[in-house]
């Protein structure tokens, strides 16, 4: 027993010498391959896809105007504010990253009021997702008035306009909490400003 027991004592010391090293490089690269198919699994269910670079999966064009889906809100929008009696001006819609870019130096050494918190690549107009209104009130100025009540039916038309809006499915930048910004209306489709960034575009047609 004792010779079985000291020779196997022996042939473990052995094994234990040499098994380790074979072992552990076994076990990092199965760890590297569980990883990888891990990533190819998540890319392929499309869970993870949009935090890489979209020039990785293939080529996008520039955006060059509107995107179809606000370009119709935004016309159905002016259409039905219309039929209560408020007459909706779009001041803004797509902006291209040098016009974002030289409406950030507004009021940051060039002059006038600072306009806007982003820059070129940084807003929802830069990728057709948004756009600004004002007010025409009779006699023709635009007002950016948020208590004008020019239709008489007691509630401000700026809110009204926005209730039709959110109805359409724009969500209204004066809700947000840090930098509200009344005139806005943004579709986002689901993609936050850093997938837009990373090249990633919502779909022309609803999916
Ligand atoms: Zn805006």
């Amino acid at each position: 027993m004792n010779a079985i027991n000291r020779e196997t004592g022996a042939f473990r010391a052995q094994a234990a010498l040499s098994r380790p090293r074979r072992r552990k490089k076994g076990r990092a690269l199965l760890a590297v391959l569980a990883v990888a198919a891990a990533i190819y699994a998540l890319i392929e269910v499309k869970m993870i896809e949009r935090l890489l670079p979209i020039e990785w999966f293939r080529e996008v064009p520039p955006v060059t105007g509107l995107h179809p889906i606000v370009a119709e809100n935004r016309d159905r929008l002016v259409a039905q504010s219309q039929a209560i009696g408020i007459d909706v001006v779009i001041t803004d819609d797509f902006r291209s990253e040098e016009e974002q870019n030289a409406l950030y130096r507004k009021g940051r050494g060039e002059e006038g009021a600072i306009v806007t918190q982003v820059k070129g690549g940084g807003s929802y107009h830069n990728y057709g997702l948004a756009i600004d209104f004002a007010l025409r009130i009779p006699g023709g100025d635009v007002i950016w008035d948020l208590k004008y009540d020019g239709n008489g039916n007691g509630q401000p038309d700026w809110m009204e306009v926005v209730a039709i809006a959110k109805k359409l499915g724009f969500s209204w930048g004066g809700d947000w909490k840090s930098f509200p910004d009344y005139p806005h209306l943004q579709m986002d489709f689901g993609y936050s400003i850093g997938e837009l960034q990373r090249g990633w575009r919502p779909p022309l047609q609803p999916e």
